[in-house]
């Protein structure tokens, strides 16, 4: 970064330590992936500089010749790809992308009904601390003891009880298959309306690894850079019918300006998530998930549901006799980058939960597979009983063993080192 390191030598000089933490180490948070070089470039570019608000053919300011081929490409690229009636492309991140659902259906106060955040939730489902459970009546569902899965029979009669005006599915520590024909069913049934967050799996649903929610849900929101592997913004989805109401609620309800650097990598990445390859990356991105929950089962870790059908994993690791926290710091130190979460009923507080949240999205990017999972596997037991055990040695061992193994398969995006 010749420029960068002229003018700003500090920012510099951290941008490049990044860029080496990101390919020496494994890099496991579920919600976290490697853009290609083609997304970032566009990224970073003279986009960045001009206005627009508005949509594509109506906006509020001039010189729009360029951004508005952007845009539509982007919009149209998204409908293609998910199959989607209508598209917008212009929600800065998830969570605004959210917050335009509640200004598109739902006067302040009414009733949302999502799933709550200690069970796997997103915040913007209505949990308390967040605007959509401080200006809506938000009223969360969970999963079984038994199972680990979603209740839906508890989504049912929550939903006949309480009456909610939006119902939201998806989550953020979700490892099991979301039934969208199911919630619709529940949600036709009250007259609600139906919103399916799709922000962690929509990679996998691009490439039919995951079952659409689009003939489902009324709209469907999305970030664009987790298994979707886009740049950091958001998209929603929505039947024709709810189109105006949507794009009304990004622009002029929410936002200003839309971030035409971003779109335009949105666009990019869309174009990326069409092709086989990435069709062949989001089924190796479940193959390997799969594969690490069974490799960490047979080591002794307790998985919630018993494992997985999409990227991710959720685990209690106190049967291993420390909490997610520390685990969590020690797989840092061992250059494995993971968070620590709360599992189901966690009986521990948020801000030191039981368990672990795992992810296989960004080293899939990298070209592992299946083979690597049993190593992957070993690291993760070997440091999580080191940090009980106080064994700071082994930590540094995996340290430089996961070093070695990355060395081996080069990060899209990093200039090599
Ligand atoms: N929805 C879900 C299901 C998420 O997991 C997240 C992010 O973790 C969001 C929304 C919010 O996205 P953002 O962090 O881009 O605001």
């Amino acid at each position: 970064h010749p420029a960068l390191s002229a003018q700003d030598p500090e920012i510099a000089a951290l941008i490049g330590a990044e860029e080496q933490l990101q390919a020496d180490t494994l890099r496991m948070i579920a919600s976290e992936n490697y853009v290609s070089a083609a997304v970032l470039e566009a990224t970073g570019t003279v986009l960045t500089n001009k206005y627009s608000e508005g949509y594509p053919g109506k906006r509020y300011y001039e010189g729009q010749q360029n951004i508005d081929p952007i845009e539509t490409l982007a919009i149209d690229r998204a409908k293609a790809l998910f199959g989607a009636a209508h598209a917008n492309v212009q929600p800065y991140s998830g969570a605004p992308a959210n917050l335009a659902i509640y200004l598109a259906f739902l006067q302040p106060g009414e009733t949302v009904l999502g799933m709550s955040l200690p069970m796997g939730g997103h915040l913007t489902h209505g949990w308390g601390v967040s605007a959509t459970g401080k200006w809506f009546r938000g009223v969360q569902y969970g999963v079984r003891k038994e199972t680990g899965r979603i209740d839906m029979d508890e989504v049912r009669d929550l939903a006949l009880a309480e009456r909610p005006k939006l119902i939201f599915c998806g989550g953020t520590a979700v490892p099991r298959t979301i039934d969208f024909a199911a919630f619709a069913e529940i949600a036709h049934e009250v007259g609600a309306v139906l919103a399916a967050d799709v922000a962690h799996i929509a990679g996998l649903i691009a490439a039919g690894v995951h079952p659409s929610p689009i003939p489902h849900a009324d709209v469907v929101s999305t970030t664009t850079h987790k298994t979707l592997r886009g740049p950091r913004g958001a998209m929603l989805m929505a039947k024709e019918e709810h189109a105006k109401a949507v794009d009304r609620a990004v622009f002029p309800g929410l936002q200003g300006g839309p971030h035409n650097h971003t779109t335009a990598a949105i666009a990019v990445a869309l174009k990326e998530a069409a092709t086989e390859d990435f069709r062949a990356y989001a089924q190796q991105v479940v193959t390997n998930a799969k594969a690490l929950g069974e490799e960490l089962a047979a080591r002794g870790f307790e998985l919630v549901s018993g494992g997985t059908d999409n990227h991710l994993l959720l685990m209690d690791v106190t049967s291993k006799g420390i909490a997610g926290k520390p685990a969590a710091q020690a797989l840092d130190r061992a250059g494995i980058v993971v968070n620590y979460n709360t599992v189901p009923f966690d009986p521990r507080k948020p801000f030191d939960p039981s368990g672990l949240r795992i992810g296989t999205p960004s080293l899939t990017s990298r070209g592992l597979r299946a083979s690597e999972m049993a190593t992957v596997a070993g690291w993760i037991d070997r440091v999580v009983e080191a940090a009980r055990d106080q064994d700071e040695d082994t930590i540094a061992k995996v340290r430089s063993e996961v070093k070695a193994l990355m060395d081996g398969f080069p990060a899209p995006g990093l200039p090599v080192a």
